[in-house]
């Protein structure tokens, strides 16, 4: 019988044996991105890796997720290793896509190698594991494309923005106990555990005046833009006010102005996403925003209609789940490790990881891309992807070997570590008493 060290050794020699597979993965998808929940030719790819490896992976879950099971030698906890399959918009970036401007401009390309890379690693001693590996490549982690999203929402092709939600719902994490993604990270941090992330909430809005001729007959016009920007404007002047704890951020993009420049403008429509610290925080922000589009239409009398939805609820690592993988980082890291804080400056970011914590442990380290152009920016690409994948392929699964070697004993403390969570059922609740749909009307139509 193999000790945990052999069996950590085996499985990042198979990784080492598969480099060129793992990094020519994280290359290939950063040079095919797809947007959230049209992830169709990444996920094949990722179903023929899961193939390759002798596995059944069913296709077409949340839309565009796969997932496969790999057996161990008994039955006892499901870890999964996660991988996003999504990439931004920027049509800038060196690898956009050029007629959907899409790019992985947040590194999920390696998040997808890296996953793969544990499951290579892990096939070579699933037999001796006293429990189940889950991969899965998850859809729809970037909360973009919200008006199209929410239209499918509207018609019932979706329930959520994010895929992890829509996952959840679904049942599709039912049969998973703790999961794992290591995100791309800057070249200062080579690899790194901690941090926060804040939930947010998602907001499509559109304003409704009365067009008219903006020259001969302005005054016959209700402005829908004006009311936006009266808006926007009461929303920037509370932000003063904002509680510092909350780690308030508020986004917005005027995705409609109007439709012509020689006609009062009779539609306008926004999306928003509001970013806060604690779901009492987002309520809070909430609110504020609601009241000042409520203000924007009231000042010139049009209407607006508000469209709530939660996109990410707040995340923090599942501390006895990160204190298992933390010696297994190090250790390939070395003086590379670090530690981020969880309170304090940073964290503004947000992650529908924080969706699955509600309902499992989960952990989130960090893997450096090789270089440090800001995340979300048209410099940023996964520049080395041994360090992007291949690394966080053998820290990942040498915890998978520590959580699931001898009767699965340190899966099941940390489990028990890690506290009650939501069912299914209460994190479907949570969700829709944090959504809302209002119709205001400014009292002029
Ligand atoms: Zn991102
Ligand atoms: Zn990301």
């Amino acid at each position: 019988m193999s000790t945990v060290e052999e069996l950590k050794a085996r499985v990042c020699a198979a990784i080492d044996r598969a480099a060129d597979r793992i990094t020519g993965l994280s290359d290939d998808i950063l040079r095919h991105p797809e947007t959230g929940y049209k992830e169709t030719r990444t996920a094949g790819v990722v179903a023929d890796q899961f193939t390759a490896l002798g596995l059944a992976p069913q296709t077409g879950l949340a839309r565009t997720g796969v997932k496969a099971r790999m057996r161990g030698r008994a039955t006892g906890p499901t870890v999964a290793v996660v991988g996003e399959l999504d990439s931004l918009i920027i049509p800038d970036h060196p690898f956009a896509d050029p007629v959907t401007g899409a790019a992985h401009a947040c590194g999920h390309n390696a998040q997808i190698a890296a996953m793969v890379g544990a499951g290579i690693g892990l096939n070579d001693v699933i037999g001796e594991l006293d429990g189940d590996v889950v991969l899965f490549a998850v859809p729809a982690e970037e909360c973009i494309e919200v008006d199209w999203r929410m239209g499918l929402r509207d018609t019932g092709e979706l329930h959520h923005t994010a895929g992890k939600a829509e996952l959840i719902r679904a049942g599709h994490f039912d049969d998973v106990d703790m999961a794992m993604l290591t995100h791309a990270g800057p070249s200062f941090m080579p690899v790194a555990v901690g941090g926060a992330g804040n939930g947010s909430l998602v907001k499509r809005v559109r304003f409704v005046g009365r067009a008219s001729h903006a020259g001969a007959a302005p005054w016959d016009g209700i402005s829908a833009y004006k009311a936006a920007t009266v808006a926007i404007a009461a929303i920037d002047a509370h932000r003063e006010m904002m509680r510092e704890d909350d780690g308030v951020r508020i986004h917005h993009l005027i995705t409609h102005s109007g439709d012509a420049v020689t006609a009062i403008p009779a539609r306008t429509d926004m999306e928003m996403l509001i970013r806060a610290r604690t779901i009492e925080g987002m309520k809070r922000a909430s609110a504020l925003v609601d009241r000042a589009l409520r203000g924007g239409a009231l000042a010139m009398g049009a209407d607006v209609h508000i469209s709530t939805a939660v996109s990410f609820l707040p995340y923090v690592d599942d501390a006895p789940l990160a204190e298992v993988l933390v010696p297994n980082a190090q250790t390939l890291a070395g003086d590379g490790f670090h530690r981020i804080p969880t309170t304090g400056a940073g964290g503004g970011g947000s992650t529908d990881m924080g969706d699955l914590k509600q309902v499992m442990p989960v952990v989130q380290p960090f893997a450096s891309a090789g270089q440090d152009a800001p995340l979300h920016s048209n410099g940023f690409y996964t520049k080395d992807q041994v360090a992007a994948a291949i690394v966080p392929a053998k820290f990942m699964a040498m915890t998978v070997v520590d959580l699931l070697v001898g009767g699965a004993a340190t899966a099941r403390e940390v489990i028990d570590a890690s506290g009650p969570k939501l069912s299914r059922e209460q994190f479907v609740q949570l969700h829709e008493s944090l959504s809302a749909e209002e119709v205001f009307s400014g009292g002029v139509l």
